[in-house]
């Protein structure tokens, strides 16, 4: 099943008994698990959601994901196009626990620009998201672009304003000199934790690729590593096995960068309930711990971290503090989505953009508020497929469209019918039965 070239090389990276646990692990069935979006939902709450496949925590990341038993269609659960949780391989959930343990040590959970490089789908991107607030700032960048529009959609539906997202090549960050408190590389890799999922990992791989990645993996550490301030902290990680693209890596960083390995972890099928992941939160030389650490932010402060910027006719919803931050990564960078984007103004019409209905605040703008239709699972259903969804007992003009509280889309009713305010693009495509 597997390449005898990729049998040796885990046998020589990890030592053969417990790369006869992995290949053994590898013939099963991989794991389901999920990641609640706190702004959205309790994970308790999400669990009811999940009722019988609601299984074990994931260890690593307790307080936010867990297994499910089975897989059940996330496409046609409206609660997915909610944003109210991420579908999310466990093991991968470890960068939350880095992210907070570099969070403990900067001191400080306010204030931080945070970047994560290598980031669509979006998995750790809206882990990150989860784990701060509007007052810090979360660059997620992308560079193959038809992956950074998705990125964009998954952002959007985590609903959070205080995110830029950018789809550049790593070289383009390298003018940022010290911009960022934080960065996240999870990088392109050989994907050996993918075999179980995907057979065109396993089809590719061959101990050449495994070369070229961890060569590719160096170039982009080293073309970001200038917009890293001193004493920022890294988060390198990839989903592979093999030693090259992991502690060779990381011993490079150290020796050619200049940074401190704080901690790494291998996550192993067969051990680990998880498809396979490496980490490492490392810190770059020259800064000093910030002794003067500021409280959590409250939850005013975070309510009033937000304004509204008006950009040609469209709103949108951005923290007021990281502005020039924008200003200045539009200069370098391709930006292909910031904040949330609340309305379009057409003459005198504000027509409510379809990610408003998806942000986590949308109390506090002024002239903006809708009346709102909660609906049943099959009319979600209907619209989340932009099927007619006529609502002739609910007021007339722009409605915003909940499922069980949460926020899907707009519609503009006009009695008879409704016009449906979501993008094509993001319409549900597969067939369903109620
Ligand atoms: N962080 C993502 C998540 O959690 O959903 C997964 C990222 S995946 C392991 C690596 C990403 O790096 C892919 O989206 C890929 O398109 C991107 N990539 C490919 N080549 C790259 C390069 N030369 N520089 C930066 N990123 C690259």
């Amino acid at each position: 099943m597997f390449p005898a070239e990729f049998i040796n090389a885990l046998r020589e990276s990890i030592g053969p008994s417990r790369a006869e646990r992995v290949l053994a692990a590898l013939a099963s069935e991989p794991e389901v698990s999920v990641r609640t979006n706190p702004f959205k939902l309790t994970p308790a709450q999400l669990r009811r959601h999940f009722g019988p496949l609601a299984g074990e925590a994931v260890p690593w990341a307790a307080g936010e994901g867990f297994y499910l038993t089975d897989r059940p269609s996330f496409t046609l659960d409206p609660l997915f196009h909610a944003g109210a949780y991420y579908v999310q391989e466990a093991s991968s959930m470890y960068v939350g626990a880095l992210f907070e343990q570099a969070l403990s040590l900067l001191g400080r959970r306010g204030g931080l620009r945070v970047l994560d490089l290598c980031a669509a789908p979006g998995g750790k991107t809206t882990q990150l998201l989860s784990h701060l607030d509007d007052t810090s700032l979360l660059v997620a960048n992308e560079v193959v672009p038809a992956r950074a529009t998705v990125l964009a959609e998954n952002v959007a539906r985590w609903g959070c304003a205080n995110a830029v997202v950018t789809s550049s090549d790593p070289s383009a960050f390298t003018p940022l000199r010290g911009l960022f408190d934080i960065a996240v590389v999870d990088a392109p890799c050989s994907g050996e934790g993918m075999f179980r999922k995907d057979e065109r990992a396993v089809a590719e791989w061959s101990l050449d690729t495994v070369r070229l990645c961890a060569a590719r993996q160096r170039r982009i550490l080293a073309d970001v590593w200038p917009s890293l301030a001193p004493g920022a902290f890294l988060i390198y990680s990839t989903c592979t096995f093999n030693r090259l693209e992991n502690e060779d890596n990381v011993a490079w960083i150290q020796s050619e960068l200049g940074a401190e390995c704080l901690q790494l972890r291998h996550f192993y099928p067969g051990e680990d309930r998880g498809e396979g992941f490496f980490a490492a939160l490392l810190r770059k030389a020259g800064g000093v711990a910030n002794p003067a650490a500021s409280a959590p932010a409250s939850a005013s402060a975070v309510q009033a971290a937000l304004t509204l910027v008006a950009r040609r006719d469209l709103l949108k919803q951005f923290p007021a503090a990281f502005l020039r931050d924008l200003e200045r990564l539009e200069k370098s960078l391709k930006v292909i989505a910031s904040g949330t984007a609340v309305a379009l103004r057409k003459g005198r019409d504000l027509i409510p953009e379809a990610d408003y209905a998806l942000a986590v605040r949308r109390e506090g703008v002024d002239g903006l508020s809708y009346a709102c239709v909660d609906l049943s699972r099959e009319d979600a259903l209907r619209f989340l497929s932009r099927e007619a969804l006529p609502l002739p007992d609910a007021p007339r003009g722009y409605l915003l469209l909940t499922f069980e509280g949460l926020g899907l889309g707009f519609v503009k009713n006009l009695g008879n019918r409704t016009n449906s305010l979501l993008p094509a693009g993001r319409r549900i495509r597969k067939s369903y039965s109620l």
